[in-house]
């Protein structure tokens, strides 16, 4: 069967805007604020010839902040018990937050392979501080991307597939 990569990171940093780019369809909703969107969505998807299924665990987003880390923690479960490659996306333009050290956290325990995107760095010529302060989370070398307008696609799914 194929190899499946899972996509985690707290509401609205852009996970369902990836997921659709790289599957090419709009299958999962786009939120312009956290709220509910519908629940696991998988697509497969295919790059240089490899296919793989990509799930976008967002699931259902709560409004509440409250409630957001309960939510992480299950997204990173599911990935964790599902993938064989684990996308870990936060917001650049946000920064780091206590729920993204979470998550990190849960992953970093999972031995499987967990790529760190930084997502809205939409001018790759004027990345903002905040991308420095990611390597703390003890993922790797995090990778500036923009969903917007498919800023280091090409690596990061050279990255995916060379990871199965
Ligand atoms: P999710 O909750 O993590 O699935 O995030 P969404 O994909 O629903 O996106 C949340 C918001 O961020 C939407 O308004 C998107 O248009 C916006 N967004 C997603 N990717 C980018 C990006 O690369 N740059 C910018 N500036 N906005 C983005
Ligand atoms: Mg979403």
């Amino acid at each position: 069967s194929k190899p499946i990569v899972a996509v985690v990171g707290r509401p609205n940093v852009g996970k369902s805007t990836f997921f659709n780019s790289i599957v090419g369809r709009r299958v999962s909703i786009v939120e312009d604020t956290p709220g509910v969107t519908r629940d696991r969505i998988y697509a497969e998807a295919e790059w240089n010839g490899i296919h793989f299924g990509m799930i976008d665990t967002g699931g259902i987003e709560p409004a509440s902040k409250e409630v957001i880390p309960a939510q992480m923690r299950e997204q990173a479960q599911i990935a964790m018990d599902m993938a064989d490659v684990i996308i870990f996306m936060v917001d650049g333009k946000e920064g780091m937050t206590a729920a993204d050290e979470e998550v990190a956290a849960m992953l970093r325990r999972t031995g499987k392979k967990v790529i760190l995107l930084v997502n809205k760095v939409d001018n790759p010529m004027n990345p903002p501080d905040s991308l420095y302060d990611f390597y703390s989370l003890g993922i790797g070398e995090p990778i500036p991307v923009s969903s917007a307008n498919k800023l280091n696609f090409g690596d990061v799914l050279d990255q995916v597939c060379s990871s199965f």
